[in-house]
């Protein structure tokens, strides 16, 4: 039987190039994005093409209506789940804290964190009930250490508060042999730059990493994937850096 494998935010990025690796290893996968149905629509065929199950939902996790919706569907659809990557998240326009709105701040902390939250409190109902353990990746960013002054600190805060989570959801569940890992994603090529009003901004600032260049989302799956597995199966309540040494 094939593990069945949630990927928020699978439309695009990260989470897509998640699902496409993850269906070459063997996993069903919902794929769950927000707006863009046809990045959607685009990955589930490539998981259908690897010979995998894919479930298309649209849900927007900054709205825990949607969030159980999301779990009712994959209840009918596939009936269990063993694996979660908590990936869906939004940066914001550059802006130093004193220009900062309390909407920013409530979008940020909706989506980025308590859509997290929710989303894998509803994992780790269904994997307790199930009695077979499971895993979940949170995504973070090096953000969360480095604060990203004049950038977007709301956004820092937000991936800090997805460490701390994974640290203390770990405890709560490892002896039911659940395991929650987080990865910490640098500067990394996707559209989450220009969706924030900055095209280019990981080719623009890869001089600061150490190892000269940015990142790809296949090699952010990569470890994403490796912490899922069986091989990682004495890791858990930990972060990943995934960061060319950044
Ligand atoms: P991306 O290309 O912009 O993709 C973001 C994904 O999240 C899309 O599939 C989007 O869906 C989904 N999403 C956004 N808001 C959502 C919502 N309210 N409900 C459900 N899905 C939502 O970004 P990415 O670079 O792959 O980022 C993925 C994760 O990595 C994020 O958590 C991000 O913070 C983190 N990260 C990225 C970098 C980087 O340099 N790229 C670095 C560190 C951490 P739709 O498009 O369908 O709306």
């Amino acid at each position: 039987m094939a593990k069945i494998l949630l990927i928020t935010g699978a439309s695009a990025g990260i989470g897509a190039a998640t699902a496409r690796l993850a269906a070459r290893q063997g996993y069903d996968v919902v794929v769950n994005y927000n707006s863009d149905s046809a990045g959607a629509e685009a990955v589930a065929a490539d998981v259908r093409a690897a010979g995998q199950k894919a479930l298309l939902i649209q849900a927007d996790v900054s709205d825990p209506d949607q969030i159980d919706a999301m779990f009712a569907a994959i209840d009918a659809g596939f009936g269990r789940l063993d694996a979660l990557v908590n990936n869906a998240g939004v940066v914001d326009q550059t802006a130093k804290v004193t220009e900062m709105t309390h909407a920013r701040l409530r979008r940020m902390f909706d989506i980025n964190v308590i859509g997290a939250m929710l989303v894998a409190k509803e994992a780790v109902l269904r994997m307790q009930s199930q009695g077979d353990g499971g895993a979940i990746v949170n995504i973070s960013s090096a953000a969360a250490r480095l604060g990203s002054g004049r950038q977007y600190v709301d956004y820092a805060m937000s991936k800090a508060a997805i460490d701390l989570f994974t640290k203390g959801l770990s405890d709560e569940v490892a002896a039911d042999g659940i395991r929650v890992t987080a990865i910490r994603p640098g500067l990394i090529e996707t559209e989450i730059h220009a969706k924030g009003g900055e095209p280019g901004r990981a080719q623009r600032l890869a001089h600061m990493v150490p190892m000269k260049r940015e990142g790809s989302a296949e090699e952010v799956a990569d470890a994403i994937l490796y912490l899922l597995s069986d091989q990682a199966s004495y890791i858990t309540g930990t972060c990943l850096d995934v960061s060319g040494g950044r």
